[in-house]
């Protein structure tokens, strides 16, 4: 599915300012509201909307995505923590009808992110940081490397009791890990869902504890973890394995694995967005007579055509020779400055040829030898 640009959605420009950003929303969430808008896609757009705010309306996410486009977010964060933070209810606040309930709304359309408080814990997320060289991130690479972390234990499988002792339905939740609550408030009423105290949300009473795990049902081992890598990424950017963290308590869902890339400086190459800079010095004569060169790539040796009179600090381009572009076609380009070096020591023949080459150019000698000399 192609996902549009959240920018687009709002309608709104690049450098718009998390105010107008807010205020473009409000007043196109109201036109596309469910409740007041019955037209059949009104709910697509409705969500779409609010994905778009959600995410331009956090400042790490908005920079996170204006680097790396909709990979960027969808790379890192679940629909759940798009949404997690945002205050609907506060966009919404004076506003006469039917939004009290945003909360409900947003669960409805998005499926229940908003129960995570008293739903069942997750294990916690983990994050690795992983080095690389410019060569790797040219061609994309694939990553070996362990971790040590919380997992379910091998022996009880989790369970947390002692292979071969009986585990029991809970009696308070009758196995289902939640109570329900039910409040009245006028019309309306509450169901409230709480995870069971008695057995924390496992819907299971041990009667007795695995020894390996003391009951826990977790252990913590080294896992190695394997990680392909698109070509593309940069110092900071990070890849989410959904699932790869700490197992979670009582049988709950695992923690998120976040591989964080740091690239290593490069002997040759000064990295500037997707395009690579190298500077290559030529001699004075080779600026006046124009020349080839061989400068490096990052793949392999390229031949630049230097022509006749460059001047020093001239920057030429090798097109698509730099680094590609992450999750999209196309590459940037190697940026060749080129530094025109003057002689700074002349032998006897030398010397006698710049002085022809002086009175050629109708320009005096000096009479004083150089400086330096
Ligand atoms: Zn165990
Ligand atoms: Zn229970």
């Amino acid at each position: 599915m192609n996902k549009r640009d959240y920018y687009e959605i709002l309608g709104v420009s690049k450098d718009a300012s998390t105010d107008e950003i807010k205020k473009t929303y409000r007043k196109l969430a109201l036109k596309y509201h469910p409740d007041k808008n019955k037209s059949p896609d009104s709910e697509d757009k409705f969500k779409e909307l609010s994905e778009a705010y959600a995410v331009l309306s956090d400042a790490q996410k908005r920079q996170q995505y204006d680097r790396f486009g909709h990979a960027g977010i969808d790379s890192r964060y679940t629909t759940e923590d798009i949404f997690r933070g945002v205050n609907f209810n506060e966009v919404f606040r004076d506003i006469g009808f039917g939004f009290g309930g945003i909360g409900d709304l947003f669960e409805h359309l998005f499926g229940g992110f908003g129960r995570q408080r008293g739903g069942p814990q997750r294990g916690a997320d983990l994050q690795y940081d992983v080095e690389l060289t410019l060569e790797d991130v040219a061609k994309g690479v694939n990553k070996k490397f362990q971790i040590y972390r919380t997992e379910q234990c091998n022996v009880c499988h989790g369970s947390g009791a002692k292979p071969g002792t009986d585990v029991n339905s809970c009696p308070d939740c009758r196995g289902s890990g939640e109570v329900q609550y039910v409040q009245s408030a006028g019309f309306t009423r509450i169901i409230r869902v709480e995870t069971c105290r008695r057995c924390r949300g496992r819907g299971e009473v041990v009667q007795t504890p695995c020894t390996e795990c003391k009951g826990s049902g977790l252990t913590k081992r080294m896992h190695t973890i394997k990680v392909d890598i698109p070509p593309g990424v940069d110092t900071g950017s990070s890849l989410r394995l959904a699932g790869e963290g700490e197992a979670g308590p009582n049988g709950s869902s695992s923690g998120d694995l976040f591989v964080v890339i740091h690239v290593k400086p490069h002997r040759y190459f000064v990295r500037d967005d997707n395009n690579l800079i190298y500077e290559q010095k030529i001699s004075f004569v080779q600026a006046a007579l124009g020349t080839e060169v061989e400068v490096p790539g990052l793949e392999e040796k390229l031949k630049l055509n230097v022509p006749s009179g460059i001047q020093s600090g001239t920057i030429m381009r090798l097109r698509n020779k730099g680094i590609p572009h992450l999750r999209r076609y196309g590459r940037g380009d190697e940026l060749v400055q080129i530094i025109v070096e003057t002689p700074s020591k002349l032998n006897k023949r030398q010397r006698e040829l710049f002085e022809e080459l002086a009175k050629a150019s109708g320009e005096k000698i000096p009479k004083k030898k150089g400086l330096f000399r």
